[in-house]
């Protein structure tokens, strides 16, 4: 189900890996690592801008995935990367 982001959230800047180079982290991050761009209030610092991975643009917060909370969404995007890799 569709959601919109919660914000200050930052899970899915966090919990995923991402192979797609972004600004100061050329080879993308691990899992678990704190995107670079991510302010200290959560906010990705490069939004819009054409820098920002496509990956990030492209994804659309759901509620399977966002779960309730930012801790939730750490949890589902972890197990989501684990069942899909
Ligand atoms: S995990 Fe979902 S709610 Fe949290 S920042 Fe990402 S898109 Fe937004
Ligand atoms: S580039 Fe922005 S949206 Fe993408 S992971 Fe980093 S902070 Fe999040």
């Amino acid at each position: 189900m569709k959601m919109e982001c919660r914000l200050g959230c930052g899970a899915c800047c966090i919990a995923p890996s991402i192979s797609s180079p972004i600004p100061g982290m050329p080879f993308g991050k691990p899992a678990g690592m704190r995107c670079v761009q991510l302010s200290s209030e959560n906010h990705c610092l490069i939004f819009g801008q054409p820098e920002r991975p496509n990956v990030c643009s492209e994804f659309s917060p759901e509620l399977d995935v966002c779960g309730n909370g930012s801790e939730e969404a750490v949890f589902l995007i972890r197990r989501l990367e684990l069942e899909t890799s």
